[in-house]
C-alpha cells in the first residue's frame, strides 16, 4: 500500500495491534508523527574494526560470522536466560552475551554474517561484548549498526529497533513535508530546510548534518511558541476590561490600620497592581514572592480597591484548607468595610458580612447572589469554575499558588466575567520564582511584581537532616518547645501504610506519637480524605493552639499560615521535591520565634542527599528553584507539563540567547504580517497552538 504523511500508524508495514497501541500511547498516530519523533542522541557506530583490533571499553562495530550460538539458564540466577554466541572474522573471534532476550536464537543462526555494535570488555574468557545491538549483514543499508545510530526516548516496551525500523520506513515521506518557516527567517538565521532537517535528525551522514538539523528544529520549537504567545498577547491587548479607579484615600486609611507596616516591596507591588487595574485592557500579572513574604495582604489591597469600585472579585486557591483560611483572614481584614464575602468549595458554602461572624448558608443562595452581583468577594477552589457559577461584574480574578492550576482552569476563571465584552484582570501569585527566559516563553511576557524581602523580625529557620539515631533527641526537643507553648507540624507522604513503598504514613505516625511518644500532648491527624467540616475543625483547633502537634499529609503544603507553629518535622523527606520541601518549611518561621525544620529520610540515594543538603544550606526560594531545576528539569518545577504547551523535544526553555533570538524573529514576522496570511502553513500551526493554549 502507498503510504503518505497521514497514513495511520497501524497501516504502516509490519505494525501489529500491540505495537500500534504502544505507539499511540507515546502520541504517535501517523507517519508524520513518526518523522517528528526525534532521537535523544546518536551512538557512533561508524567505526567498523577487525576483531583483533578491538580495544576494551570502546564503542565499536565488528562484522563477523556466527560460529556458534546457544542459550542456557543461568544456574546462579535461576530466572535468567543467557544467550551466548561466538563470531569470527579473518583476524580472530569474540564472545557475545545477551541476557533474557529470548527471541535472539529465533532470528540468528550459525553461519549468519552480522554487524555487532557495543563495548568490548575483558572477561575471564577473553574479550566479550554484552547485550550488543546487531543486524544481519545482508540487510541493505544498515540502520541499527554501522553508522550514527539514533537512540529514541522509548517507553511502553517499544524497542529501539522497532522505532528505528518504522522511521526508516517513513523517512522518504519527509520529501512531502511543507516548510512553514518564512524564507527571511531561514536566511537571517542560516537555517537549513525542514525536509533536510528531518532526514538528518534521524540518520545523519556526519555530525555536521546532525548539528544543522538540530539547530533548525530547535529554532522551530521556540519560534512557534514565541509566535503563539505574542499573538495571544496581542489578542489580550485588544480585549476590554473594567477600568478600576484607585480609591487612594480609603486604601491608605486601610493600610494605616493594619497591625503591621508593609514592607517596601509589598508597597511597591500593591502600587503596581492597583495602577495596572486602572487600564481598560486586561492586566496579566504575576506576583512572585517567597513563602511567607506576605503576598495575601497585597492581593487583599487589590481586592478591596476593586470592591470599593462596586466590582466583584474572585480568589481561586488549590485546597479547601487554604480557601477556608483565606476566607477567615479576608473577612477579618475587611470586617469594617460592609462587604459580602463568600467561601465556595465542594463542601464550604459560607458567608461573612461586615462584623457578623462567618456562617454557613444555603449554597444556592450564594450562587444566586454571585450572579446578581450582591456578593463582592468570592473565595474558593476549583468549584469556582463549574459551569453553573456566574458573576455579574467580575473585574478581577486572583489565583493563589498559580503553579497548581492548569492553563485551562485559569482560562475558565477569566471566562466568567459576566459581561461578554470584558475580560477580568488577572493576578496570579506564586512562591516559585520563574526565570526570565521562561516568563518570556511560556507566560507570554506577563508583567511581574516581585516581593523580595521578608517582613521584619523574622528569624532564619534552622534546617537539619536528622539521623535515625537522633530521633529520640528530636522528640525531646519537641517536648521542650511544646512546653513553651509552641506548635509542631509532622508531615508524612502517605495516609495509610503501604508495604510496597516503605514511606511513613500519617495514621501510623499518629498511633505512634499519640500513644507511645507524646501520650501527654494533644495531637491531631489531618489528610485530604477527611470531610471539609472535620478539616476545618482540626485547622481551627490548631490555629487556636488547642492542639500541640498536627500530623498531616501534603494538604498543608501551600499557603497555610499558623504563626505560632515553630517546628516542621518531615518524615520520608526523600519522597518530596525541593520546591515542595521549601513550601513545607515555609509553614513555620512565620512569627518572631526561632523556627526549626527537621528532615528525616532513610534513603541513601545521592540525588536525595543533594536535595536535602541544598535545603539545609539555603532558605532562599530562588536559589532552591535553580537547584531543583538542575535536579528535576523545568517540566516538573514550573508545571509546564500542564501548561498546554506542546512538549519540547529539543529546545531548552532556559536557553536565553535562543529565546531572545526566536522572539525577535517572531516579532519581526508579526510586524511584517500581523495576520500571518502570507504564511498559511505557519498560520495553521500557530492557530492550532492557540486553540490548545491560553496563556494565563
Ligand atoms: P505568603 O506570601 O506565603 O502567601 P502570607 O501572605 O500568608 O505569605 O503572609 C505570611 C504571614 O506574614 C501572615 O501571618 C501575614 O499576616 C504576615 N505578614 C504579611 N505582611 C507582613 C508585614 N509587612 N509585617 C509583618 N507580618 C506580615
Ligand atoms: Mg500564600
Amino acid at each position: 500500500m502507498e503510504i503518505n504523511l497521514k497514513t495511520p500508524i497501524e497501516n504502516i508495514g509490519g505494525v501489529g495491534k500491540t505495537t500500534a497501541s504502544r505507539l499511540k500511547r507515546v502520541g504517535l498516530e501517523n507517519a508524520e508523527d513518526l518523522l517528528f519523533y526525534f532521537p535523544s542522541r546518536h551512538e557512533d557506530f561508524r567505526n567498523i574494526v577487525k576483531i583483533a583490533d578491538l580495544k576494551t571499553d570502546q564503542q565499536a562495530t565488528v562484522l563477523g560470522k556466527i560460529e556458534q550460538i546457544s542459550s542456557r539458564r543461568s544456574w546462579k540466577r535461576k530466572k535468567m536466560t543467557i544467550i551466548e554466541a561466538v563470531i569470527s572474522d579473518e583476524t580472530g573471534q569474540i564472545k557475545l552475551l545477551w541476557f533474557n532476550q529470548y527471541y535472539i536464537p529465533k532470528v540468528l543462526s550459525q553461519g549468519d554474517e552480522i554487524y555487532v555494535s557495543g563495548k568490548a570488555m575483558v572477561s575471564r574468557y577473553g574479550l566479550q561484548i554484552s547485550n550488543p545491538t546487531f543486524e544481519k549483514a545482508q540487510n541493505i543499508g544498515q540502520i541499527h549498526t554501522a553508522g550514527l545510530i539514533p537512540i529514541y526516548p522509548t517507553t511502553y516496551n517499544l524497542s529501539q529497533k522497532q522505532i528505528r525500523y518504522l522511521i526508516k520506513t517513513v523517512l522518504p515521506l519527509a520529501a512531502q513535508i511543507e516548510d512553514f518557516l518564512p524564507d527571511d527567517v531561514k536566511k537571517g538565521c542560516s537555517l537549513i530546510g525542514l525536509q533536510e532537517a528531518i532526514k538528518s535528525i534521524h540518520f545523519p551522514q556526519k555530525e555536521e548534518g546532525f548539528k544543522k538539523a538540530k539547530k533548525r528544529l530547535t529554532f522551530d520549537e521556540l519560534f512557534l511558541i514565541q509566535l503563539t504567545t505574542l499573538k495571544s498577547k496581542k489578542e489580550l491587548d485588544s480585549q476590554k476590561a473594567y477600568s478600576i479607579n484607585f480609591k487612594e484615600k480609603e486604601i491608605k486609611e486601610f493600610v494605616k490600620k493594619l497591625p503591621f507596616t508593609l514592607t517596601d516591596s509589598q508597597r511597591k507591588s500593591a502600587w503596581e497592581i492597583i495602577k495596572n487595574l486602572e487600564h481598560d485592557h486586561p492586566m496579566n500579572r504575576l506576583l512572585e514572592g517567597d513563602v511567607g513574604s506576605g503576598k495575601t495582604i497585597v492581593a487583599a489591597l487589590a481586592m478591596l480597591n476593586s470592591a470599593l469600585n462596586g466590582f466583584q472579585v474572585a480568589l481561586m486557591v488549590p485546597t479547601e484548607i487554604l480557601a477556608w483560611q483565606h476566607f477567615l483572614q479576608i473577612s477579618e481584614l475587611f470586617k469594617k468595610q460592609h462587604l459580602h464575602i463568600a467561601a465556595l468549595t465542594t463542601s464550604l458554602h459560607h458567608v461573612s458580612r461586615g462584623i457578623n461572624k462567618p456562617r454557613k448558608i444555603n449554597r444556592k443562595r450564594i450562587i444566586d447572589e454571585m450572579q446578581e452581583g450582591k456578593m463582592n468577594i468570592v473565595i474558593g477552589t476549583h468549584a469556582l469554575i463549574q459551569e453553573k457559577i456566574k458573576f455579574d461584574k467580575l473585574a478581577l480574578a486572583i489565583i493563589d499558588e498559580q503553579h497548581r492550576f492548569g492553563v485551562d482552569q485559569r482560562k475558565k476563571l477569566v471566562d466568567k466575567s459576566g459581561d461578554i465584552d470584558t475580560t477580568p484582570h488577572l493576578l496570579s501569585m506564586t512562591a516559585t520564582p520563574i526565570p526570565r527566559s521562561l516568563s518570556l516563553t511560556i507566560y507570554g511576557d506577563l508583567d511581574l511584581s516581585i516581593i523580595n524581602e521578608l517582613p521584619e523580625g523574622r528569624k532564619q529557620i534552622i534546617t537539619k537532616v536528622v539521623e535515625t539515631k537522633d530521633r529520640e533527641k528530636s522528640y525531646e526537643f519537641i517536648r521542650e518547645k511544646v512546653k513553651q507553648g509552641e506548635q509542631v507540624f509532622v508531615i508524612c507522604p502517605l495516609i495509610e501504610e503501604s508495604d510496597k513503598l516503605g514511606y511513613k504514613s500519617v495514621k501510623q505516625e499518629y498511633e505512634k506519637l499519640s500513644k507511645e511518644v507524646f501520650p501527654e500532648l494533644e495531637i491531631a491527624l489531618l489528610h485530604g480524605k477527611l470531610g471539609a467540616d472535620e478539616k476545618e475543625k482540626i485547622m481551627q483547633n490548631f490555629k487556636d493552639n488547642k492542639t500541640n502537634i498536627l500530623i498531616s499529609t501534603s494538604v498543608v503544603e501551600v499557603g497555610v499560615d499558623i504563626p505560632n507553629a515553630t517546628i516542621m518535622l518531615i518524615e520520608s523527606a526523600e519522597r518530596f521535591g525541593l520546591a515542595q520541601l521549601h513550601q513545607f518549611r515555609g509553614r513555620v518561621g512565620r512569627g518572631e520565634k526561632q523556627s526549626h525544620c527537621l528532615l528525616f529520610s532513610e534513603s541513601e540515594n545521592e540525588t536525595t542527599k543533594k536535595r536535602l543538603d541544598a535545603l539545609v544550606k539555603s532558605t532562599d526560594g530562588f536559589e532552591l528553584a535553580q537547584k531543583d531545576l538542575e535536579l528535576r528539569g523545568p517540566g516538573e518545577v514550573y508545571g509546564t507539563k500542564q501548561s498546554g504547551i506542546p512538549t519540547l523535544k529539543l529546545a531548552s526553555l532556559l536557553d536565553m540567547p535562543l529565546v531572545k533570538k526566536t522572539r525577535d524573529w517572531a516579532l519581526k514576522t508579526l510586524d511584517h504580517d500581523p495576520s500571518l496570511d502570507d504564511y498559511p502553513k505557519l498560520k495553521e500551526k500557530v492557530l492550532n497552538n492557540l486553540k490548545r493554549i491560553h496563556f494565563e
